[in-house]
C-alpha cells in the first residue's frame, strides 16, 4: 500500500468522525496514522451481561474484517488478530470461511474469564507480549481495536459518518434487546425499546463491572455508550456505586486487614505491572505518600473493578481510592512510565471465570440472551454532545433554525487541536444550541 492511501485511510476515518467505540473514545483516525506490526480486534466483551460485539460480528463478518483490513494497511501491520472468546461460537462461525485464504489474519479464542477485554490483558492472551506499566500497546508494536471501531472504519471508506449506536439494554427489562440507536436518542428513550418496568430501579451505563451510574435519563446516548443496564435500587451493584468516596476512605481505614487479595487478583499485577492496591490502601490510610513511584502506579489502573467486586473480603473499594488519586495526580499533570517485572507464574489461573463473577455480582437472574435488532431506531429528537472523545470539544457549525440532513457535519475538530467531528443523526431542523449540545428535532425540509 502506498503512503497516499495510508494517509487517505485516516483522512476517511477523520471525516466520518470514527472514535473508539469500546473505551473513552480515542479519535481513530490518530491511532491509524501509527505505525504497527500488529492489528488486535477486541472482541472478548466481557463485561456480564453486554452481547453487542459478538452479535455484530456474527451479523456483519465481512464489514469487520474490512475494518480490520484497513486498520492493517493504515499502519503497516503484517499481521491481524481477531481475539474472540470461544463462547461466541456464531461470531467465530462467520468468520472462520472468511479468513481461510487469508495468511495475514488469525482468529485466537480466548477463555472465557473477565477482564478479557482490557487490551492490555487482551494483546497478553493473544500475542503473549506485555505492555509495559504506564504505557500503551503502541509501544509494543500494537494496535487495538473495537468490533464497531472497525465497523465504523469500514463504512467511512463510502463516506459513512458515525451517526449510530448499537448497544445492549438488558437487566430488570421486560425484552432484553441489541438495539441501534441514532447518536443522541436520550436513555430513557433506549430503555423503553426493552420495555423497562416501573419498579424501584436505578440505571447502569456501560456494563456492569466499569459502567456508570446514570443520574439523568435525559442524558443523550453518545459514540461510547457501551449498554445500559437496569437493577433494582438495592441491588449490591447500585448501593457500591452510590457510596461516597469518603465512606470509602473510611472503610479502608477501619477494616482493610492487608490481606493483599486486591493485588493478588489484579490483572495488572500478575502480568508483572508495579500496581499493587494494597500498599496503595496502606499509604492512604496511613497518608504515606512519599514513595512517589507507588503513587504514581495507580495511573495504570485499568479501573476494571476485579479489587473491589470481587478480591476483597470486607468490601472494601481500592478501584474507587484508586480513581480517586488518578484524578489528582492527572490535574498536576503527573504521568507515569513503569518497569515490568516477573509475571506471575500463576496468572492465568488469577483471571476471573465469567460465571463466577456473574453469580458474585448476583446478576444470574438478569443473565439473559439480548437479541440483536435489525431495526434502527428513529427518535423525534436527539442532543448530541460536542465532546464524545478524548480531546477538545468540537465547534458547532450551525445555528438554530438551520435545517440539517442526515450524516451533515455539524461539529468540526477546534484547529490544531485532538478530537472528533459530529454529524446529525437524523434530518431536522436544530433547536437548541449550548456549549455543550446541538439538539435536532424532526421536520424541516432538508437542503
Ligand atoms: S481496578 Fe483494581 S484490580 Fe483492576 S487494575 Fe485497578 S487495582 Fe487492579
Ligand atoms: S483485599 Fe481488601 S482487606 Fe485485603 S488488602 Fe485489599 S483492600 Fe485490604
Amino acid at each position: 500500500m502506498s503512503e497516499i492511501n495510508m494517509k487517505e485511510i485516516s483522512a476517511k476515518v477523520l471525516e466520518a468522525g470514527v472514535v473508539g467505540a469500546g473505551g473513552a473514545g480515542f479519535p481513530t483516525h490518530v491511532k491509524l496514522s501509527a505505525q504497527a506490526e500488529i492489528v488486535i480486534v477486541n472482541a472478548a466483551e466481557c463485561e456480564p451481561l453486554l452481547k453487542t460485539d459478538q452479535q455484530l460480528i456474527a451479523q456483519s463478518p465481512e464489514l469487520l474484517l474490512k475494518g480490520l483490513t484497513l486498520a492493517m494497511e493504515s499502519t503497516g501491520a503484517q499481521k491481524g488478530i481477531i481475539a474472540v472468546k470461544a463462547k461466541y461460537k456464531k461470531a467465530i462461525a462467520a468468520l472462520e470461511p472468511l479468513i481461510t485464504n487469508r495468511d495475514n489474519l488469525e482468529i485466537v479464542l480466548i477463555p472465557d474469564i473477565y477482564p478479557a477485554g482490557d487490551e492490555v490483558i487482551t494483546i497478553w492472551l493473544t500475542t503473549g507480549t506485555r505492555v509495559p506499566p504506564g504505557g500503551i500497546p503502541l509501544n509494543i508494536g500494537v494496535v487495538v481495536n473495537n468490533v464497531q471501531t472497525l465497523i465504523n472504519v469500514a463504512k467511512a471508506m463510502d463516506g459513512t459518518p458515525v451517526t449510530t449506536r448499537t448497544l445492549t439494554v438488558t437487566g430488570a427489562v421486560e425484552n432484553p434487546v441489541t438495539v441501534t440507536v441514532p447518536i443522541g436518542t436520550s436513555l430513557q428513550e433506549v430503555l423503553e425499546l426493552a420495555e423497562v418496568g416501573s419498579g424501584d430501579l436505578a440505571f447502569i451505563q456501560g456494563g456492569p463491572m466499569m459502567g456508570t451510574l446514570i443520574t439523568d435519563l435525559s442524558a443523550p446516548v453518545t459514540k461510547t455508550t457501551g449498554g445500559l443496564i437496569a437493577l433494582p435500587k438495592d441491588h449490591m451493584l447500585i448501593q457500591r456505586k452510590l457510596r461516597t468516596i469518603e465512606s470509602i476512605l473510611r472503610i479502608a481505614k477501619t477494616v482493610c486487614e492487608q490481606c493483599s487479595f486486591c493485588t493478588e487478583l489484579c490483572p495488572r499485577h500478575i502480568i508483572g505491572h508495579e500496581l499493587s492496591p494494597h500498599r496503595l490502601i496502606r499509604a492512604v490510610n496511613y497518608k504515606n505518600l512519599g514513595d512517589p513511584s507507588l503513587i504514581t502506579s495507580v495511573l495504570s489502573c485499568s479501573e476494571c473493578g476485579v479489587c473491589e467486586a470481587y478480591a476483597c473480603p470486607v468490601g472494601i473499594s481500592p478501584l474507587r481510592v484508586n480513581m480517586a488519586l488518578k484524578a489528582e495526580l492527572r490535574s498536576k499533570g503527573i504521568k507515569y512510565q513503569g518497569q515490568l517485572g516477573q509475571e506471575d507464574p500463576l496468572a492465568k489461573n488469577r483471571l476471573i471465570p465469567s460465571s463466577r463473577l456473574i453469580d458474585r455480582l448476583r446478576l444470574r437472574p438478569w443473565y439473559k440472551e439480548a437479541p440483536l435488532s435489525l431495526d434502527v431506531y428513529e427518535p423525534d429528537e436527539v442532543t448530541l454532545k460536542l465532546h464524545q472523545h478524548i480531546g477538545a470539544p468540537s465547534a458547532p457549525l450551525v445555528k438554530v433554525g438551520d435545517v440539517v440532513r442526515l450524516g451533515q457535519l455539524i461539529g468540526e475538530i477546534p484547529e490544531g487541536g485532538l478530537g472528533a467531528k459530529v454529524h446529525a443523526s437524523i434530518e431536522g431542523t436544530v433547536v437548541q444550541l449550548t456549549p455543550q449540545t446541538i439538539r435536532i428535532r424532526k421536520g424541516g425540509a432538508a437542503k
